[in-house]
């Protein structure tokens, strides 16, 4: 099978060298088309000049774009060129109905749409160990197979078009917590005076650990927050869950909160940080404390 991959930003990249790895990458095209220039240079595969190139050259499309608007645009531009019994497979996030918007794109076309969001940040896209949710017929998953197992250690079929993007919605409002309360709690080590290096390897062993706490409470233990999974794709992914849960008449606590506290950060200009930047508005909590709390100056008197 050929697989073009179009999106090579943090995410696609890694899974982009993968599928060579595994013999399947014939071509790639990026928005920014140095960064697929380069690529297919490393790899020696087609850097599609447009997508219509890359569909013209794939039997398959993987994606992996930032949001649903750019989704929609990537399937446009492969819908015409893609061979009827092709199939296209999204690996970004986006709603579950934007995901059903894609596939009734390719349906007159004869090509089958996949939505597959991933989890596993950025180490999980480079290692191929990613968790891959499936929306899609069985006919189309038992095909993407191939495929998918070359970027994902756990591939699970949900069900009907939308239904991976539903299950990723579900782990999106998770990762809100668990990165809230992490940063809520580093913010508190460091406050207590604790060597954090010291608390990340031994908290990182008990009950309260997760993936996030290994992985990025490091980043908040040294103040740098690179990308990542940058705050503002999180912040978008929240907006999904929003959306979704709007739909039943229900504001869920964790989701609002979170989304006002990305709102700041991007308003400061914090918004291609990686997530754990969530550290700095919960580590101003404490300064604020010490300033409200310092021990009151002895009354001025006059020499
Ligand atoms: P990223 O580094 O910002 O890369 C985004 C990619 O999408 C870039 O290649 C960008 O092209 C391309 N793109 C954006 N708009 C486009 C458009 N209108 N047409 C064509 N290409 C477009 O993002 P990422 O971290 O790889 O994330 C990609 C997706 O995976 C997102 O939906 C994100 O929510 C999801 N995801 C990310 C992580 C993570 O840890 N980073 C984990 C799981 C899922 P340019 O190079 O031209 O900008």
């Amino acid at each position: 099978m050929r697989v073009g991959f179009v999106g090579l930003g943090a995410m696609g990249a890694h899974m982009a060298r993968n599928l060579h790895r595994a013999g399947l990458l014939t071509a790639v095209w990026n928005r920014t088309a140095s960064k697929a220039q380069a690529l297919a240079a490393e790899l020696g595969v087609i850097a599609g000049a447009n997508l219509k190139q890359l569909a013209a050259n794939s039997d398959a499309v993987v994606s992996c774009v930032s949001a649903d608007a750019d989704l929609l645009e990537v399937t446009r531009g492969v819908a015409a060129d893609l061979a009827s019994g092709s199939l296209m497979i999204d690996c970004s996030t986006v709603g579950a109905e934007t995901a059903r918007q894609a596939a009734g794109l390719l349906e007159a076309a004869g090509v089958e749409f996949l939505d597959c969001p991933v989890s596993g940040g950025v180490e999980g896209a480079r290692d191929g160990t990613l968790a891959i949710m499936a929306g899609g017929s069985d006919a189309a998953f038992t095909r993407a197979m191939p495929i998918l197992s070359a970027l994902g250690r756990t591939i699970t079929h949900f069900g009907p078009t939308g239904s991976g993007q539903a299950a990723k919605a579900t782990n999106q409002i998770m990762c809100a917590g668990i990165i809230e309360s992490i940063a809520e709690a580093m913010a508190f080590a460091r406050a207590q005076g604790l060597p954090l290096e010291k608390l990340i390897d031994t908290l990182g062993k008990g009950a309260g650990s997760s993936w996030y706490f290994v992985h990025r409470a490091p980043n908040m233990a040294r103040g740098e927050f690179p990308a990542g999974f940058r705050v503002r794709l999180h912040a978008k992914d929240l907006k999904i869950c929003h959306d979704m849960a709007a739909r039943f008449g229900v504001a869920l606590p964790v989701v609002e909160r979170m989304l006002a506290e990305y709102a700041e950060l991007i308003a400061r200009g914090f918004g291609d940080e990686d997530v754990s930047a969530a550290f700095r508005l919960k580590a101003e909590l404490f300064e604020r404390t010490n300033i409200m709390s310092a021990p009151p100056r002895p009354p001025h008197r006059d020499a």
